[in-house]
């Protein structure tokens, strides 16, 4: 049986990416040795984060006075360390409120005495649509966005206009569609979406933002800058898949052509759910995620019932966040048009059975 795993995270990887590790794994580049097992100060590995850094600033055309930085702690570190390296100057951010993931933000960057303004808010639409941002008076560090809420289903494919430094937590949406880097100060992103596995975080930091103030070294940009990383004993393994993924996007035809695949793919499960009576996607079409795709039946026990058929057919991990219940399908870029087909036929042929029996 086909396995399609639908994972919000860690996700499914591309398939030349796990035949490469497999080949890799017991000698790599002919060295005699695993990546996991070598210094990560010798040329071998210098060549692999080297390489990794180079071919993201080629994807998503990272201007030079940008800074890149292959950090551990996951997405949830940076909502501290962003504040604490870019929140110098007035200690007061603000917040758009798309959900689960952007409050998380907010509340981390209290913890360490930032004031947190919400400065847009869709809670009041149940985070079924994006609010609409306007720069006001005040004197933020920065506007802190979520380009795509992994857990709601939305996504900004057009970015508030502001004139303020935005922040974007792009863990999900990352190399998934094109987005404009200099319209942000920093982005970050967690690798277990899009770029590979567990353990390691990418941060994109504008280079005039940081810098301003001696921090704990783990959490400061400029001294993990300054030691490209490796300040101490990087995530050499996730490093390395993380350089895999990319050189796989590079052969796909880079981040344009990728967004045109996870267009389609994300269009066919859409128009899927728009026709149906049993199925229902509940967000504003215009602010539809192309990655993360919630949907519900109405009725709890019978979306149990469609997850539990549903992994049966080797149609894995559709159950939603527990904050949203039903469904959710997850298309990150790995996922082929397969797996898209699978799932749409599966719930068509669910559909037709339940009104046979209703
Ligand atoms: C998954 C996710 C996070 C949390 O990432 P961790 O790496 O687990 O800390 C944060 N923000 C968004 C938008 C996410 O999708």
């Amino acid at each position: 049986m086909t396995v399609y795993n639908f994972s919000a995270g860690p996700a499914m990887l591309p398939k030349p990416v796990l035949a490469q590790i497999k080949e890799d794994i017991p000698s790599f580049q002919n060295s005699g040795m695993s990546v996991m097992e070598i210094s990560h100060r010798t040329a071998l590995f210098d060549n692999v984060i080297n390489d990794a850094e180079n071919d993201l600033r080629d994807l998503m055309k990272i201007p030079d006075n940008y800074r890149i930085l292959f950090l551990q702690g996951g997405a949830t570190l940076q909502f501290t360390a962003l504040p604490m390296n870019l929140a110098m100057r007035y200690n007061h951010i603000g917040l758009i409120d798309t959900g689960h993931w952007s409050i998380r933000a907010g509340e981390e960057a209290e913890k360490i005495g930032t004031k947190v303004t919400i400065v847009a808010s869709s809670k009041n639409q149940d985070y079924h649509q994006l609010p609409n941002y306007v720069d006001d008076n005040n004197n933020y560090d920065y506007i802190h966005l979520t380009t795509n809420n992994t857990i709601e289903g939305t996504a900004f494919d057009i970015l508030p206009k502001t004139n303020k430094v935005l922040v974007g937590d792009m863990s999900s949406n990352f190399l998934a569609q094109q987005y404009n880097v200099e319209d942000f100060g920093a982005i970050y992103a967690g690798a277990q979406k899009n770029l590979g596995i567990a353990g390691l975080t990418v941060v994109i930091v504008r280079d005039d933002l940081i810098g301003k103030k001696q921090l704990p070294s783990m959490l400061d940009y400029q001294a993990l800058a300054n030691k490209n990383s490796m300040l101490n004993t990087p995530p050499v393994f996730a490093i390395y898949a993380a350089e895999l993924t990319l050189k796989w996007l590079k052969d796909i035809g880079g981040i344009a052509e990728m967004e045109r695949i996870n267009r389609q793919k994300s269009s066919k499960l859409y128009q899927f759910l728009d026709q149906s009576r049993l199925f229902n996607n509940l967000i504003k079409p215009c602010d539809r995620s192309l990655t993360n795709i919630p949907f519900v039946t109405g009725d709890p026990e019978v979306d149990k019932q469609v997850i539990k058929e549903a992994t049966a057919a080797g149609l894995m991990n559709l159950k939603g966040h527990r904050l949203v219940g039903g469904m959710r399908a997850s298309l990150y870029n790995a996922m082929p048009m397969e797996g898209v087909t699978a799932l749409t036929e599966f719930l068509d042929k669910f559909e037709t059975n339940y009104w046979e029996e209703h």
